[in-house]
């Protein structure tokens, strides 16, 4: 068959196809919530984005806004014949107008019965965070360092901030009142593992316990020495959830699923990244993405027969998923947990409370 486009350089081909044949038809759930996606309208974009900004980072590279009917799209040509829904949020960046962006996410996400978690500025007051909270189709919120300043040359110029400074105190009072959603993105180059990081998030634990709390990307431990210093520490605390996007290392879902457990790990794709084609491999801390289209990180190629037979991202992610589930021996609901039954649990909690506190 011909290729489908999906989404900016990537398309849908035979590969994935027969991949998705293969390794996933049978085992991917009926029902998925992608707990961390993103979805943006590209004209909340307030500065172009130049070719200097876009080769800061990988990620700027690959990130182009995807907006939400064709994620819907996308999502029903790689999960055939699933049920999809998504927990959404704009760009976590200050090259977008997050209010706009914000209302964009909300509205689009309420029109088809998914949830949206508000980009969250730090310097927003309570009351923007508690009027934020109440607008239907709203769950959460998801800060990020790089929402502290704006940094023409570098998006790490905050990598090193402390949790509180992006996430302050007054704004988790409400987010605790309102038993809200936080997906966290940890900071610091040292990822989940850093002394600070492991002691903020109990802080957060023990002063906001009603805070839904949700590490993004397990921590940001995407190679195997990150999970295993960085997820023991923190696998002793039943309230404390994870979500698994952009983790692709069968050893980093292995460690999660032994320490956390089935039923406080949230499947994610962090897509529209995550359509690019190809597989990522480790080297101690560190990783290299490896695709076939013509990058400016794309350096190091592989050869032509190997680059033939990449697929998605996200399906190397379900593929080391489903290897890393069979292996343990988790149950049918163990793995229809991770795929949506723990975030539904946790959709529903929040809720309950909203539809009290809105009347
Ligand atoms: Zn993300």
């Amino acid at each position: 068959m011909r290729p489908v486009p999906l989404h900016y350089v990537w398309d849908y081909t035979d590969v994935d196809r027969a991949f998705w044949a293969e390794h996933l038809e049978d085992w991917v759930p009926q029902r998925i919530i992608d707990a961390h996606t993103h979805i943006t309208h590209p004209g909340h974009r307030l500065e172009p984005q130049t070719e200097e900004m876009r080769r800061q980072y990988w990620v700027s590279q690959v990130n182009e806004p995807i907006e939400a009917a064709a994620a819907e799209r996308c999502s029903a040509i790689v999960f055939p014949d699933r049920e999809v829904k998504y927990v959404a949020m704009g760009s976590p960046s200050l090259e977008f107008d997050i209010e706009a962006s914000n209302e964009y996410s909300r509205t689009e996400c309420l029109r088809r019965g998914w949830w949206s978690l508000a980009i969250c500025n730090p310097r927003w007051t309570a009351e923007q965070v508690a009027s934020e909270l109440a607008k239907p189709g709203v769950i959460g919120v998801k800060p990020y360092y790089t929402l502290l300043g704006q940094d023409r040359f570098t998006r790490d110029r905050y990598l090193e901030a402390n949790i509180f400074d992006f996430l302050p105190h007054h704004i988790l009072e409400v987010l605790d009142e309102r038993r809200a959603w936080v997906t966290l993105h940890v900071p610091k180059a040292d990822r989940l593992p850093h002394p600070d990081n492991i002691r903020q998030i109990r802080e957060i634990r023990k002063r906001y316990p009603k805070v839904v709390l949700v590490i993004a990307h397990l921590g940001r431990c995407y190679t195997e020495p990150h999970a295993r210093e960085g997820l023991p520490p923190l696998a002793d605390d039943p309230g404390l959830f994870f979500d698994n996007s952009a983790v692709f290392n069968p050893a980093v879902h292995r460690i999660a699923l032994k320490h956390i457990g089935p039923r406080r790990i949230l499947y994610g794709t962090d897509n529209p990244v995550f359509y690019m084609r190809g597989r990522r491999q480790w080297r101690a801390r560190t990783y290299i993405n490896r695709t076939n289209y013509d990058f400016y990180f794309n350096k190091e190629r592989e050869p032509p027969d190997i680059e033939a037979a990449y697929t998605l991202y996200i399906y190397e992610a379900l593929r080391a998923i489903k290897e890393v589930c069979q292996e343990l021996g988790l149950k049918k609901e163990d793995v229809e947990a991770i795929f949506g039954g723990n975030a539904e649990r946790l959709i529903r909690s929040v809720l309950a409370v909203k539809s009290v506190t809105n009347d």
